[in-house]
């Protein structure tokens, strides 16, 4: 079946987002506005992203000493992206943008996180340039974000360092106020900035006339030593070339300059970089600026965001969209290989079925989808890939809610968000992820070369676990954090919702048996929760904090699918019907059951890996 029924399906038939018009906000949208996005979105994926997907995994991004160069296809790509509104989808109307709610501008971009993930479809400068819409000054939003909406500045997020990825208390770059009078400045405080940071992906191209980096950094104390911890952290505007209070390019190139390009495993056609601010490559001297960090003009120009020791709280303030954006990404990843492998199990024939009597070699051999283990295979990969889908879309249809519900609901959709985002971010970066590898089996040892595209969607979804907070990092936050959280509320919150699909099920025969299991597997979470946490010690809560956020990940995509179910029993003939409730069935039978193994280790808080002492090893 084609992305787009699936789509439409839980889009309108599940999750009912054309009811989202009746909103005041989207007042002006209805089922035929939202399709008119999807299928623009689908034309340019399959126009400028999918024919080039392969070639931007060759064509690395290269370096020539002044400027980076990328195949001539991403540039096109961007630009019909950036043509096509999507960039302020969800922007007001007098700011150029669509009104249009977050579920359909999600929906509408996993048709290019499929089509070709790594050209990117402005993730990055979209959540940049909604960071400044809610904590820029008036000149900011206007000057940068209004830019990157329109598609002339790109964004990056500049937080990683060296030597601080996950623990970004460790930030080490320095800003210093910029000379006399450097409040003043219209564009906010101007600060100078010197230190590297590493990993920033878009952190260099031409694609656009400008590139908006914002930066983490320390503003040292009076003793001139950085504070310690993150709520030292400040968040800075930089753009690599400077501008003026009307967003025109100065002709001045600010003091950021490429390191070096990191050459990744895959996700090759997004260039990620080493950059280093502030190191005096390109010396800042002008009118009513100060003389920078060595009297010559070396020190990054950056305009102080918001109130200083605030930087990490507004980055977390896009951490929601930004993690359902890599979850989507994962997920969309894993679609691409089903559908690929889907097809090649219809066309390659291989075996011959075993009979009573073995097999018949003068019989013609069976394509491979004959088999039942590839069968398997193929199940599984539409059981994590379609599921993974209806939860990044409940969480995007939860960021509406948010935003537009009455107060009590978008509270509740909040708390649910909380507890839901590390598992929307994490649950298809690992499943989506051994989606591919089957994706790969299936192919046999065409799986294993480049003349199939199984293998770079392995590559590509291989960052997911890594990046935006790494699978370790997530599982602490729902274990510690989340579930934790105003008493426990939103995993109360939660386990209502999923209590709610319960007994709705209940009622229906052929989903009862799951209803149940479903109804086991949280109270063996809930369970869990409370047993990690017995003895209030964090190191035996936390030693299994992977396996908890595994088996909670596993709950709620059964509990997802419980609920898919429910509407496709409605017309349960139909053969995409019957492919729902089959993987809905194949969650329960051969996945739920494996959340016992991971809560055991839980419950019983083991210590085997924790106290296993370094020459053990
Ligand atoms: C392709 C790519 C693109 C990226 N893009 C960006 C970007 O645009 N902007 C940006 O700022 N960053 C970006 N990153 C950086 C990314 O967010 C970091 O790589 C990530 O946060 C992990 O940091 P690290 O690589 O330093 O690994 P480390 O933090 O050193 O972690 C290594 C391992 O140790 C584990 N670990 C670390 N601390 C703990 C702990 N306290 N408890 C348990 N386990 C722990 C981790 O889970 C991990 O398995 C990107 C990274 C990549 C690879």
């Amino acid at each position: 079946m084609s992305l787009r029924l699936t789509v439409d399906f839980l889009l309108y038939d599940w999750l009912g987002a054309q009811a989202l018009s009746e909103r005041e906000r989207f007042a002006e949208h209805s089922r035929e506005t939202f399709d008119a996005v999807l299928d623009i979105c689908e034309r340019i994926a399959r126009e400028k992203y999918a024919p080039f997907n392969r070639l931007v995994d060759i064509q690395e991004p290269q370096f020539d000493g002044e400027k980076v160069i990328l195949p001539q296809a991403t540039k096109d790509a961007w630009d019909a992206y950036a043509a096509s509104g999507m960039l302020s989808a969800a922007q007001d109307y007098d700011v150029g943008g669509m009104q249009l709610p977050y579920t359909v501008e999600a929906a509408g971009n996993a048709f290019f996180a499929m089509a070709s993930v790594s050209i990117g479809a402005g993730m990055l400068t979209v959540g940049n340039a909604n960071l400044l819409m809610a904590h820029g000054s008036a000149l900011q939003r206007e000057v940068f974000a209004l830019n990157e909406f329109n598609g002339r500045f790109s964004g990056t997020m500049c937080l990683s360092e060296p030597q601080a990825g996950s623990s970004l208390s460790d930030v080490a770059t320095r800003a210093v106020p910029d000379g006399e009078g450097f409040e003043a400045d219209p564009l906010g405080p101007r600060y100078r900035l010197r230190g590297n940071k590493m990993w920033i992906s878009a952190g260099e191209h031409e694609l656009t006339e400008n590139i908006i980096h914002l930066v983490l950094a320390k503003i040292p104390g009076p003793d001139g030593k950085l504070p310690p911890g993150v709520k030292g952290l400040s968040l800075f505007v930089v753009p690599k070339k400077l501008v003026d209070t009307d967003g025109r390019l100065t002709g001045v190139r600010n003091d950021v300059a490429l390191a070096g390009l990191n050459h990744k495993c895959g996700w090759r056609g997004t260039t990620n970089t080493l950059l280093n601010f502030g190191e005096g490559k390109f010396p800042v001297l002008g009118e009513g600026m100060g003389l920078g960090l060595d009297g010559q003009g070396a020190g990054a120009i950056g305009y102080l965001v918001g109130e200083p020791g605030k930087g990490l709280g507004y980055m977390f303030h896009m951490m929601n969209e930004a993690r359902i954006g890599v979850g989507m990404a994962a997920t969309m990843l894993g679609m691409a290989g089903y559908h690929a492998s889907l097809d090649y199990a219809k066309n390659r024939p291989q075996g011959r079925p075993m009979g009573a009597s073995g097999k018949d070699p003068t019989q013609p051999q069976v394509r491979i989808i004959e088999h039942a283990d590839v069968k398997r295979m193929l199940l599984a990969q539409k059981a994590y890939c379609e599921g993974a889908l209806a939860l990044e879309l409940y969480c995007a249809r939860l960021v509406d809610e948010q935003h537009t519900g009455a107060p009590e609901a978008a509270d509740d959709a909040r708390l649910l968000l909380e507890v839901l985002t590390p598992i929307a971010k994490s649950w298809p970066s690992e499943w989506c992820l051994e989606a591919n590898s089957l994706a790969i089996q299936i192919h046999g040892g065409y799986g294993y070369t480049r003349d199939f595209p199984v293998e770079q969607y392995w590559r590509d979804n291989r960052l997911n676990m890594i990046h935006e907070g790494t699978h370790g990092i997530q599982a602490m936050d729902l274990l510690a954090r989340k579930v934790l959280m105003e008493n426990g509320k939103g995993l109360k919150l939660l386990a209502a919702h999923m209590q709610g699909t319960i007994d709705r099920a209940l009622q229906v025969p052929e989903l009862a048996r799951e209803a149940k299991d479903l109804a086991q597997a949280l109270q063996q979470v809930g369970a869990a929760t409370q047993a990690a946490w017995a003895t209030g010690e964090p190191t035996e809560a936390l030693a299994n904090a992977v396996p908890y956020m595994q088996a909670f990940g596993h709950t709620v995509l059964a509990w997802i699918w419980l609920d898919v179910a429910l509407v496709a029993t409605r017309a349960a003939a139909a053969p995409a019907q019957q492919g729902r409730l089959a993987a809905c069935r194949y969650f329960f039978r051969y996945e739920l059951p494996k959340i016992g193994a991971w809560l055991q280790v839980v419950s019983n808080r083991d210590m085997t890996c924790t106290e296993l002492a370094e020459d053990a090893f």
